[in-house]
């Protein structure tokens, strides 16, 4: 089976919750199939909503012929039920995940036999070796949940120290803050690749929702004109289309290793920023 790896683009969906959305996502899929990407993941829902979901996702895509990483959190895991899940990978095929420690759902619960994403790396090289390429994630702009930045970085640090292959960003608008967070973490010895994650602005009203749940800051000057054009979506998404390239433009030209987009199961706006790069790349 070939895999198409020619762009330096990745492209995050999150798991479908009906057939209609599973019909739209094939769709989806095949249009950004056109963009060679490197590899496609699917996100997982902590405490275990979505873990069918994912995993037929990602199949689908691998039988499809393109790379594809799922998304696993250890919230309330076990040391057995990690086990269980990465045997169930290996026999699907999967190369490539991406490891988290997840949020508890509504902040309830327990957290089970892992506290920290470091602690489920270290477990998943311990057991597998080699064979996954490890994805982690980091915070240019620091976890919401975080002691300090100095002790943010650390922990980013510890995650690469277990045996992080690579790191994908929370989305920013900001680069200073991923060169920064780029800049302290070599120091620390941690010099895997940060690849910056990218969120398309297509709406004002979901765009600040998600960015007061993740703690990813949305400037000033975004935020009132976002803000300015009220209910004209056309205008917020043409704004947002000419921010979000113009950011692009910026890491690529800076060299980051890649983009990983996170698409909310739309290929629009990731179409038009990919275009727009091509001359990039
Ligand atoms: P960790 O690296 O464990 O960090 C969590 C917090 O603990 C941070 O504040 C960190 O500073 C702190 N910390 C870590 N180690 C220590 C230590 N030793 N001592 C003290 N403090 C410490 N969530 C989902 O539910 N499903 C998904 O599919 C999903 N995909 C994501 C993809 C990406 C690229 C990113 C960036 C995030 C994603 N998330 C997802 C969100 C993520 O699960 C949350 O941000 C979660 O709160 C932290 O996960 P983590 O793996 O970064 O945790």
């Amino acid at each position: 089976m070939s895999k198409a790896t020619t762009s330096p683009f990745s492209f995050e969906f999150f798991p479908p919750k009906t057939p209609e959305g599973a019909q739209k996502l094939e769709q989806v899929r095949r249009d950004l199939y056109e963009l060679k990407p490197q590899f496609f993941s699917v996100t997982y829902g902590a405490g275990g909503s979505t873990q069918d979901g994912t995993l037929q996702q990602v199949q689908a895509i691998l039988a499809e012929g393109h790379d594809a990483a799922p998304h696993f959190s250890c919230i309330g895991a076990t040391r057995e039920s990690v086990r269980a899940q990465l045997s169930q990978f290996k026999a699907a095929g999967i190369r490539r995940m991406v490891a988290l420690r997840g949020d508890l759902p509504s902040g309830h619960g327990t957290f089970g036999e892992f506290r920290y994403a470091s602690e489920l790396v270290e477990f998943i090289r311990t057991e597998t070796g080699d064979h996954f390429h490890i994805e982690v994630g980091c915070y240019p702009e620091v976890h919401p949940q975080a002691k300090s930045p100095e002790a943010d970085v650390q922990a980013y640090v510890a995650k690469v120290k277990a045996g992080a292959s690579s790191a994908i960003t929370q989305y920013f608008y900001n680069t200073d803050a991923y060169f920064r967070f780029v800049d302290e973490a070599y120091k620390y010895g941690a010099d895997i690749p940060v690849v910056p994650g990218i969120m398309p602005i297509i709406s004002s009203t979901q765009l600040m929702r998600f960015s007061d749940a993740c703690g990813a800051e949305i400037p000033r000057w975004i935020r009132l004109r976002l803000q300015s054009y009220g209910d004209d979506s056309a205008s917020i998404k043409a704004f947002g289309l000419e921010v979000v390239n113009d950011l692009c433009d910026q890491l690529l030209t800076a060299g980051v290793p890649g983009l990983h987009f996170y698409t909310m199961n739309q290929s629009t706006a990731a179409k038009q920023i990919c275009h727009h790069l091509a001359h990039t790349v």
